[in-house]
């Protein structure tokens, strides 16, 4: 059995979802599990529609609730001659749903009502696609995901109980294949013990299709992009990029770690574990091979990847009695920076200095200033950059450095990161 994941762009609009229809035909009798997400920019709106709910704010919300149902309706019609079919009257009965949300009490858990509402997303898209599959006479059938991944009751950033989800994959995933050769379901939700929508954390649709291979024991992943694969820089920054076609997993989870958004970063660990071989694949251009993440490293140190972060702070900590800053000091630095919820992405330091990079829309001044203002001063660089270069050599680090201040440079054996300042 293989999974394949088809993200909210490769179900944006009708023309879309025909094309994934035609990607599935390229695998005539093959058991495939079809994660899908929500289509196009449906969870941003749904997010919308929570603060809405929040907010009380009745006329935004049925606004917004128009739109998704006139945005989906419009898929419908490219999709389906008929307009009694049964997926109109399932989409409606969703939507009246949410449309007497509203009236309810609202939940004093906003991410457990976030969940239930936002989940709805995947709910659609994957009713569709099921819908429009059976209409095209393939052999196939909608998978509630919430019959397979379980997971605690963390809302909107859930755990996998991963005993409990191979179980239930075992269970549900073979009796469908018995019947059927295509499976579709949801990815980003899964469910509590108790039978409540959880989801598994925003852009979380390609690790449920890493949990569900890990639990099924599938032969390989394909997240099907629109992009050739994995490149090795962003195409938005770097006008030369080059698609890597095969690096190991190690690679690919550092990649991630750095900051590149080609796949979400928990996804690899499972299939690592598993040795279950991930295609990044073109759903434009399906027949090229893209990218394959396997257990083979031969090839990671070929090409040189760049990852940039932009928009960073350098917070420099420097102790106003000239102590030393030790671990005891440390320890009360990293509360700080954990309670304003900074992820750290870089650290450096020497007998009286400690300094961050952390990413400028967490960095809270006040917040930092209150906590350890009277012991250490606290300087602040702005606008910076930090580019993390995996296989770099010394003509790369002059060349990207150039025109630049470099504040920081930390390398290791195969990785640089260089803390930047375009000069003025
Ligand atoms: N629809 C969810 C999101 O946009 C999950 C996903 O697409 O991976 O975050
Ligand atoms: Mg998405």
């Amino acid at each position: 059995m293989k999974v394949f994941k088809f993200g909210g762009a490769s179900v944006k609009d009708a023309a879309a979802v025909k094309n994934v229809s035609a990607i599935l035909a390229r695998y005539p009798n093959q058991k495939l599990l079809v994660v899908v997400s929500a289509m196009g920019k449906t969870t941003n709106k749904l997010e919308e529609l929570v603060s809405a709910l929040y907010a009380q704010d009745h006329r935004i919300y049925a606004g917004l609730l128009d739109d998704l149902k006139a945005y989906h309706h419009e898929i419908l019609a490219g999709l389906f001659a008929e307009r009694h079919f049964h997926i109109y009257q399932e989409l409606e009965d969703i939507f009246e749903q949410l449309a007497q949300l509203f009236f309810k009490p609202l939940a004093e858990n906003r991410s457990f009502q976030y969940d239930q509402l936002v989940s709805c997303g995947e709910l659609i898209s994957s009713k569709i696609l099921a819908a429009y599959l059976t209409d095209q006479s393939y052999s196939s059938a909608w998978l509630d995901a919430k019959l397979l991944i379980r997971t605690d009751n963390h809302y909107q950033e859930a755990q996998v109980d991963w005993q409990k989800t191979s179980e239930l994959c075992q269970r549900h995933v073979q009796a469908l294949f018995e019947r059927v050769d295509i499976a579709v379901t949801q990815g980003f939700i899964g469910h509590t013990a108790e039978g409540f929508t959880t989801t598994l954390g925003r852009e979380g649709s390609d690790y449920s299709a890493g949990i569900l291979a890990y639990c099924c024991e599938a032969e390989s992943v394909t997240i099907w992009k629109d992009v050739p694969g994995m490149l090795n820089a962003d195409p938005k920054y770097f006008k030369h990029t080059q698609l890597l076609t095969q690096i190991s997993f190690k690679e690919a989870i550092e990649l991630s770690y750095y900051g590149a958004s080609v796949i979400h970063p928990k996804t690899v660990q499972p299939l690592q574990q598993k040795n279950i071989p991930l295609y990044v694949r073109s759903f434009i251009d399906p027949a090229a091979p893209g990218t394959t993440i396997s257990a083979n490293a031969e090839r990671d140190a070929q090409i040189p990847s760049y990852i940039v972060k932009f928009n960073q702070v350098l917070v420099t900590f420097s102790s106003k009695d000239f102590s030393f800053i030790a671990e005891k000091q440390l320890a009360e630095i990293f509360a700080a920076l954990a309670t304003m919820q900074a992820h750290i992405n870089l650290m450096q330091n020497s007998a009286l200095n400690f300094s961050v990079l952390i990413d400028r829309s967490k960095m809270q001044v006040e917040s930092l200033q209150q906590a350890l203002g009277t012991r250490y001063q606290i300087r602040y660089n702005e606008n910076l950059e930090l580019v993390t270069i995996r296989h770099y050599n010394d003509a790369i680090l002059a060349q990207m450095s150039t025109g630049k201040t470099s504040l920081v440079s930390q390398l290791t054996r195969t990785t640089a990161r260089l803390v930047l300042q375009p000069k003025a």
